[in-house]
């Protein structure tokens, strides 16, 4: 049936029309790695929601943190109350940065903290004799919101179509797909050509125009786990300090342990002026996003008059208590190891389906953001035909399965269809052993 006839739990025409394309069965309850349907079936949660659930479902210290804080005081708007458990949460956020990035902002998502950042970066521009800055260049594919300055920046041609006569479009550069390249330069070279490309942008736009760069460190569902060679982070860095351009990490996905680090910046001495933060960050226990900047950018920002942004929501007690829990969690069960080490086993079994399917071209991905790619020919990298719909197929067997992955079919300049295993950073080696099973069933009866 076509979405808006959609009928609803109770047999009557749904109101909700924001739903997937498939008929999916009422959620019933969730805890660790798995998610029950109210028909009995169990699934496990390979992706942790969207790459959100870090510290797995009904974590009880996270629960019974939520259930204190909301006894005492579930909103006390901030221009009225300041709260201790936003107090906590952004000392304890600026303990996992380095020292100068000491000033956190809290929203309610991803797409709010990336919004956060253009607006830091705007404004720390305009207090410091800066107003000619207003682009910011970004890459594609990339995804980084859904609201339109995040879509602006957004590197995925689809979502932004209907948008673009209504806002400023914002240039982009390739994402670097240094895996798919056929040359003779090293990975390391190859680094270095797709971080140029940054200079060549800003020296087509004019580098006075030049407000930022943002990019996800390890890619997220747009790209599949994509990383960059090495050398790309340290020449996009030494590229943005010549030119005075801000850099904006998006660690929506790649943040909050997921990679191995509680940062994926932390994976190389380059480091962004400002970072955005959310998915992993509340958990899935709140809707809870961050922007985390220098106080040397935040000072101008006050001196000039303030920062001229802000949500209802933003810092909210309970969101910010559900935060300040699950930072302790992650901490108390040392999740950034276990998603190293559990990504390292993960992504070796990932690695050894190889062997067994000539359709995975490559697999990708750091701590437990991982990634496959499915293609029709390994040596040359060629994509499956569009019409298979690959990426979807593999999502739908996997469900059937129990076991629920994420995909996408967008890669570098051209579609090529991919998936992410991502489960919760709790997962076992058993766990693991579980996933591939089913994983492995889901890919014979792709072959077949
Ligand atoms: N940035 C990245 C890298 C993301 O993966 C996402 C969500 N998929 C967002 C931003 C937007 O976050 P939200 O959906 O919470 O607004």
């Amino acid at each position: 049936t076509s979405e808006h006839r959609r009928l609803g739990s109770n047999g009557a025409p749904s109101h909700l029309f924001y739903q997937t394309r498939q008929r999916r069965p009422l959620v019933d309850r969730a805890e660790g790695i798995y998610i029950w349907a109210q028909d009995g079936r169990r699934f496990i949660d390979g992706s942790s929601g969207a790459m959100v659930v870090n510290i797995g479902h009904g974590n009880p210290v996270v629960l019974e943190a939520m259930r204190r804080q909301m006894e005492k005081a579930t909103f006390a708007y901030r221009l009225h109350f300041e709260n201790e458990a936003s107090e906590a949460l952004a000392a304890k956020t600026v303990e996992y940065t380095w020292p100068g990035m000491d000033k956190v902002f809290f929203v309610s998502g991803g797409s709010e903290a990336v919004e956060s950042c253009l607006k830091m970066a705007r404004q720390y521009a305009v207090a410091t004799g800066q107003a000619s800055r207003t682009k910011v260049i970004s890459r594609f594919p990339a995804y980084h919101g859904s609201t339109l300055g995040a879509l602006a920046v957004t590197g995925y041609t689809a979502l932004s179509a209907p948008f673009t006569a209504m806002m400023q479009e914002m240039p982009k550069i390739p994402a670097p797909t240094a895996y798919l390249d056929r040359d003779d330069l090293t990975m390391e070279q190859r680094g270095l050509r797709y971080a140029d490309m940054l200079e060549a942008e800003i020296q087509r736009q004019g580098p006075d125009s030049v407000l930022a760069f943002i990019m996800e460190p390890v890619g997220g569902a747009s790209t599949g786990a994509l990383v960059a060679p090495d050398s790309y982070y340290g020449r996009v860095r030494e590229i943005c300090d010549r030119h005075g351009v801000i850099l904006i990490y998006d660690e929506v996905m790649s943040g909050a342990g997921r990679t191995g680090k509680f940062l994926a910046a932390e994976h190389w001495p380059a480091r962004p002026d400002l970072i955005a933060l959310s998915k992993g960050f509340g958990s899935g226990y709140v809707p809870l996003g961050a922007m985390v900047a220098p106080d040397r950018m935040v000072q101008p920002v006050l001196e000039a008059g303030g920062f001229q942004h802000g949500y209802t929501y933003a810092g909210n007690p309970l969101a910010c208590a559900a935060g300040l829990a699950v930072l302790g969690e992650i901490e108390r069960l040392d999740l950034v190891g276990n998603a190293a080490r559990m990504g390292d086993l993960l992504k070796a079994r990932l690695t050894g389906l190889m062997d067994r399917y000539p359709f995975i071209g490559d697999v990708r991905g750091k701590g437990l953001l991982l990634a496959a790619e499915l293609v029709a020919d390994r040596d040359s990298m060629q994509v499956l035909p569009k019409g298979l719909n690959a990426y979807d197929r593999v999502v739908e067997l996997a469900y059937e399965r129990g076991l629920i992955i994420y995909s996408r079919r967008t890669r570098g300049g051209t579609e090529g269809d991919h998936f992410l295993v991502c489960p919760p950073m709790i997962v076992t080696p058993v766990q693991i052993d579980e996933i591939m099973a089913i994983l492995t069933d889901t890919l014979d009866a792709l072959a077949a």
